[in-house]
């Protein structure tokens, strides 16, 4: 019997399963890839403070920019703290991290469902040994945002929204960012400098043409695509707990999840430690860790969805405030920048938010 099955070995799998071997715990890792990594869903553009738990040697390219570019004009932001990781290494380290602390990991696997029997979790399996059955005290659903795990507890799902990628064979020196609710309503579109590959891509409806658009006629070498989860969810129920995508502990605001996932896992294997109610204190220092943040991030998201729109009425704002948010901009913590921007000018915050009120009036009259 193992103390915990972890499905799924992405970076919360991989992280959770470390962590949990190193403290002597029997753990089973499964993951119905044959290569850990391959297929990469993911941009890989995190905050150095992902760099700093991941490894350096993961890096492979740190732009300085970020150009903005929204219908009614383009503003750059700088920062030093922006790194691009390569996914698929970074999957294949976790892995081989928990691998040598002496989780078991059974790749071509994949997770069926799971049933109860007293204080034992039967998870039933279909991989390269067949049909098979292990049994566990916990259960950790690490299997991203179509979580089987999740769906099989009854947990709601989060919002999905898919991704199209395309990568070109092109040197980029800066992240851009296009926001245009018009062409994609749910989200954005992005260009992300890899190494020697360029990579573009957008999310929710309309991706598919606006990754097209953007791209126009330069060389593809390789098309992949997603699926970002939006909005948080239950982290378990009982002896069953969910970390990372799984869960929908992403950022809302831009789908970024890695350092959510390290942490969320970290989170649980600190609960498992602590030994009785572990899903009550899984809940407490998930939320203390960075919980907090992607509540607030997904409040932040309702807002933009409402407003981003309105361009005419934001933008003007934030090029005046752009070297303001240079200096504390970090793209684990948005909140902060819109913190900044309502303690800097409440008075314009205020004038922002009277003139949205009148504009959804008027649409509102005006669809009417
Ligand atoms: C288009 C796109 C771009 C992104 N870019 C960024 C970015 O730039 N920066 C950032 O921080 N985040 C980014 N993210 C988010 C980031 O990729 C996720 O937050 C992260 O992958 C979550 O890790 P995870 O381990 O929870 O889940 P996943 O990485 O999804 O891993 C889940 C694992 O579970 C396995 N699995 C699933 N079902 C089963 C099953 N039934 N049986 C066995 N195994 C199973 C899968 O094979 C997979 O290996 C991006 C996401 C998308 C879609």
């Amino acid at each position: 019997m193992y103390d915990s099955i972890v499905v799924g070995a992405g970076p919360s799998g991989g992280r959770i399963s470390a962590n949990l071997s190193s403290k002597g715990y029997k753990v089973l890792m499964i993951d119905l890839k044959s290569e850990i990594g391959i297929p990469n869903h993911c941009s890989g553009l995190v905050d150095e403070r992902v760099v700093n738990i991941v490894g350096q040697d993961l890096v492979i390219d740190k732009p300085q920019t970020a150009e903005v570019i929204t219908p009614i004009t383009s503003f750059k932001l700088n920062s030093k703290r922006m790194f691009v990781i390569d996914r698929v290494a970074l999957d294949k380290k976790l892995s081989e991290i928990a691998e040598s602390e002496g989780s078991i990991l059974k790749k071509r696997t994949r997770f069926l469902k799971y049933r109860i029997n007293g204080k034992e979790i039967i998870v039933e399996t279909f991989g390269t040994e067949g049909y098979v059955e292990y049994k566990t005290k916990y259960l950790i659903g690490a299997d991203g945002p179509l979580s089987q795990v999740r769906n099989l507890s009854g947990i709601k799902s989060p919002v999905i929204l898919s991704s199209v990628q395309f990568d070109l064979k092109e040197k980029n020196d800066s992240v851009k960012l296009y926001l245009n609710r018009d062409k994609t309503p749910d989200f954005f579109s992005w260009e992300i400098p890899h190494d020697t590959e360029n990579e573009i891509g957008a999310s929710g409806k309309g991706a598919l043409e606006v990754v097209k658009h953007i791209t126009g006629n330069r060389n593809i070498v390789r098309k992949r695509g997603g699926i970002i989860p939006i909005g948080p969810t239950e982290l378990g129920l009982e002896n069953i707990f969910l970390v990372g995508d799984a869960a929908g502990l992403n950022k809302a605001t831009t789908g970024g999840g890695l350092y959510a996932a390290l942490k969320s896992a970290d989170s649980l294997s600190m609960a498992i430690n602590k030994g009785s109610n572990i899903l009550e204190n899984y809940k407490k220092i998930w939320y203390n860790n960075f919980g907090k943040e992607i509540l607030r991030d997904y409040e932040m998201r309702k807002i933009l969805d409402k407003m981003e729109k309105y361009y005419k009425l934001w933008v003007p704002y934030v090029l005046t405030n752009v070297r303001g948010i240079n200096a504390i901009g970090d793209v684990d913590y948005p909140s902060k920048i819109l913190l900044y921007l309502m303690a800097s000018s409440p008075l314009k915050i205020n004038e922002i938010i009277k003139n949205f009120i009148l504009l959804s009036n008027r649409n509102h009259n005006y669809s009417k």
